[in-house]
């Protein structure tokens, strides 16, 4: 947590987020239409979506299903009865006039979140709820000089709304938070938690107080699309608060929209308080009710999650906690990574894939699934130098190579003549040559045997660093002290 310095002393943030996830679903919250993102606009829209007299919502036991698994990935009550309402509101992207969603009774009751701060700290979050809701359609303003179009291809998606408790302190923690967030919607396969294409979209409530003052009024900034702009709003917005209160004005509740263009927030409406949206039970749907033995076949079926993997990861391989939290944030690397450090030196395979491995994807701009080397590709140059084929100095450039060509490292290995000399003979006679070339040093080396590396470092060069460097010492030793 850190404090804000203002003009009158020290001020805390209260931060508090509501996550918008879609979930991952073949067809919408209530109706059979597809949910591919991308498609022609209006091209997946069912008379219920678009709000025909008469049509009838019938709910998707997948969205269900999913809506449950991420409340117990999130250690949350699940509620075996839950109840539909209408949000009733006027917008031209809303056919109904209204929004099905979960008011008294969501799906999924208080859970939690633990945030993986700096230095391998940890800090939880409570959730307040999940709630199942559909999704609107989508206004287009930029189509025609003088008339909107709607697009109606996203009325109806299922949406889980995730509300967190106010317990962000500042704009880390809520980065932490939606990064932790994501990983676990990830794992569990029931987001895509992809920002960019709008399937997890968070609104931020923000306020300010004096440390151990009761809350202040807050403001919520709506649709923030990326974790940096949630850093930069949040930051905005609390100065700003502060700003007013020390100039003797008050904060009104209001909505505010995040303009990264300019860095900063605007009001876009005055809060709406819950009775303004006459919220109702849906006549046209029954309450949600489950059955618990459903709901645990569901538990069982839950993978192995991102705390649970670090704690692995620590335990079973010795792994750094860092170290382990950042092979297990995406799925994808720690199953790669499991791949590489199966059967060998797992701190090794931690290495490799944390720092060469990493720094190539990021070197390339690409994600782990685009990557030129295979797990079964970094596994075999692990094992060229566990059996001494070839040296760790090596291993380096036989990666690099490995990242141009994309070719087997034992076949690259034998075509570039990599393969360490362990041959003494061979060791012996590059440090006589380099003894003899060097008399300067050598005498030198008698007063300052910290000289030592010197003759070691033109040895492995003289040799192309392939000479074993166990060997090297060792006829270096005997050379020079002879
Ligand atoms: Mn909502």
């Amino acid at each position: 947590m850190s404090l804000i310095k203002g003009e009158t002393g020290d001020w805390e943030v209260v931060l508090g987020l509501e996550v918008h996830a879609q979930v991952v679903s073949e067809s919408k919250l209530f109706s059979g239409a597809p949910t591919a993102f991308g498609a022609e606009p209006n091209t997946q829209v069912s008379l219920v979506d678009a709000a025909m007299p008469g049509m009838l919502p019938v709910i998707n036991a997948r969205c269900v299903e999913q809506a449950v698994r991420t409340g117990l990935g999130l250690k949350a009550q699940i509620n075996l009865r839950s109840v539909f309402d209408r949000k009733n509101y006027f917008y031209a992207d809303l056919p109904a006039g209204y929004q099905i969603s979960q008011y008294k009774d969501p799906i999924v009751g208080e859970g939690e979140i633990i945030l993986d701060l700096k230095d391998g700290a940890t800090r939880t979050v409570g959730i307040e709820r999940l709630h199942l809701e559909q999704d609107a359609g989508k206004s287009l303003h930029d189509q025609h000089p003088s008339q909107t179009y709607v697009d109606l291809n996203r009325s109806g998606i299922a949406l889980m709304e995730i509300v967190s408790k106010p317990d962000m302190r500042d704009a880390e923690e809520a980065a932490a938070y939606l990064t932790k967030l994501r990983s676990i919607l990830r794992y569990l396969g029931t987001c895509d938690g992809n920002m960019e294409e709008g399937s997890m979209r968070c609104d931020v409530n923000v306020s300010v107080r004096k440390p151990g003052a009761p809350l202040g009024t807050r403001c919520e900034i709506k649709n923030v699309n990326s974790i940096r702009f949630v850093r930069q709003a949040i930051e905005y917005e609390a100065r700003r608060q502060i700003e007013i209160i020390e100039g003797g004005g008050t904060i009104h509740q209001e909505t505010r929209l995040y303009d990264a263009a300019k860095g900063e927030t605007r009001s876009m409406r005055s809060k709406e308080d819950a009775h303004d949206y006459r919220y109702f039970p849906d006549p046209d749907l029954l309450p949600l009710v489950l059955q618990p033995d459903w709901v645990e076949k569901i538990k069982a079926s839950l993978p192995e999650l991102p705390d649970e993997r670090k704690a692995r990861y620590v335990k079973d391989f010795g792994l750094s906690i860092y170290d382990a939290g950042v092979l297990v944030a995406e799925k994808e690397t720690a199953v790669f990574f499991e791949a590489v450090a199966k059967g060998r030196d797992a701190k090794q395979a931690a290495n490799w894939v944390t720092g060469d491995f990493f720094a190539m994807l990021k070197r390339r701009g690409i994600g782990i699934e685009d990557s030129p080397i295979s797990a079964a590709a970094l596994g075999k140059l692990l094992d060229l130098i566990a059996d001494g084929t070839i040296s760790g100095r090596i291993a380096k450039d036989l990666f690099l190579a490995m990242d141009e060509t994309g070719k087997d490292p034992a076949v690259l290995v034998e075509e570039r003549g990599l393969k360490q000399v362990t041959d003494t003979g061979a060791i012996d006679a590059a440090v006589k040559a380099i003894i003899e070339a060097n008399p300067d040093k050598v005498a030198q080396y008698r007063e300052k045997p910290s000289l030592f590396g010197w003759f070691v470092g033109q040895v492995m060069k003289s040799t192309g660093g392939k000479a074993n460097p166990k060997a090297v010492n060792e006829a270096l030793k005997k050379q020079l002290d002879a």
